[in-house]
């Protein structure tokens, strides 16, 4: 009998590596973003390395990893808090939710991030260029929505639909088509990671 190889149908992970944080001090601003680690079809995929270098060094070390070992660096928007520990992958690919860069190369790409079962969203409103991440785990839809929510330290989290459709965003570039980007997120998501603040359930 020929052998029959098993396929293997692996859920992505999704593992949130650092909760994201924007806090004023005194004329100062601290922030970095949400850092989320994914593992789908053998690639480490870290989403949004954010700015706290030595926090993501020491959390990617709990999981047994260096900056070597991950795969694709995938940015959600081009807000430097975001986006400044790209220093630390020198020569790696970097994704945004339409292109690949690899050096000076660019590589248009549209709906998953190639070989894996990660999907695109287009998400603008908070910036033109943003774009979320669903991906289907074990829990549920799990979406990476970055900016479209997030909150400073001191806010409450409030979770019912109209406060999370609402919530004033100083930075948003757009508000009309980021109020488009909660309501589509919402209506897909089982759980919502935010670019700064605590993971949430959506209530259906
Ligand atoms: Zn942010
Ligand atoms: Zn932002």
């Amino acid at each position: 009998m020929p052998w029959r190889r098993r396929i293997e149908t692996k859920m992505a992970e999704v593992k949130i590596l650092i909760e994201g944080y924007a806090r004023e001090e005194g004329n100062s601003l601290f922030a970095s973003s949400t850092t989320i680690l994914i593992k789908d079809n053998n690639l480490n995929i870290l989403v949004d390395p954010g700015a706290n270098e030595s926090r993501l060094l020491e959390s990617l070390g709990k999981n047994n990893l260096k900056p070597k070992d991950i795969d694709i660096v995938f940015l959600t928007h081009y807000h430097l808090d975001h986006i400044l520990n790209i220093r630390l992958f020198p020569g790696k690919e970097i994704y945004d939710g339409s292109t690949i860069y690899s050096g000076d190369k660019e590589i248009g790409y549209s709906g998953n991030i190639p070989n894996t079962n990660i999907k695109i969203i287009p998400t603008p409103g908070h910036a033109d260029e943003h774009c979320s991440l669903l991906v289907e785990t074990e829990k549920g839809k799990i979406v990476i929505a970055s900016d479209v929510f997030w909150w400073k330290d001191n806010e409450e989290q409030k979770k019912d639909e109209e406060n999370l459709i609402d919530h004033d965003d100083e930075y948003a570039n757009n508000k009309e088509e980021l109020i488009k980007s909660r309501k589509k997120l919402l209506k897909i998501a089982d759980y919502i990671i935010p670019g700064h603040g605590k993971m949430f359930e959506v209530k259906k």
